[in-house]
């Protein structure tokens, strides 16, 4: 398996984890595009969000991992933005399916404001 996020779960790879339980594994984002930046995945390999999507067990386990963590943690207070990128155009690049979890500072609108 060449996966570089299996390869992270099975410590094979080294991550800067903030969060992990039998099924999900939560790691800094090695580019940060905000202050605070985290990836979230399921420790059963999907390639995207519409493999994860009919695994809805794994989807609930993954969202309530992140959940967990952002309540805990200093994003509860000001809020966050979850992403998922999805093939070429989406620009996803690592194709085990992730979720960005940006946060820590102001974030740009995507509307007027
Ligand atoms: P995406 O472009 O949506 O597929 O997101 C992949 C993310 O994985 C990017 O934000 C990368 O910065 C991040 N990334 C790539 N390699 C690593 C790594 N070894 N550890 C942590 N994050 C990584």
């Amino acid at each position: 398996m060449s996966c570089l996020f299996c390869k992270i779960i099975k410590n094979e790879i080294p991550a800067q984890k903030v969060f992990e339980n039998e099924t999900v594994l939560g790691f800094k984002d090695i580019y940060p595009q905000s202050k605070e930046h985290y990836l979230f995945i399921h420790k059963s390999h999907t390639e995207n969000i519409l493999e994860l999507i009919k695994e809805e067990k794994s989807l609930v386990e993954v969202m309530k991992g992140l959940s967990e963590f952002a309540e805990n943690s200093k994003l509860f207070e000001n809020g966050f933005r979850i992403v998922t990128n999805k093939g070429k155009h989406g620009a996803q690049s690592v194709f085990h399916t992730h979720f960005h979890l940006l946060g820590g500072e102001q974030l740009g609108g995507f509307g007027v404001n």
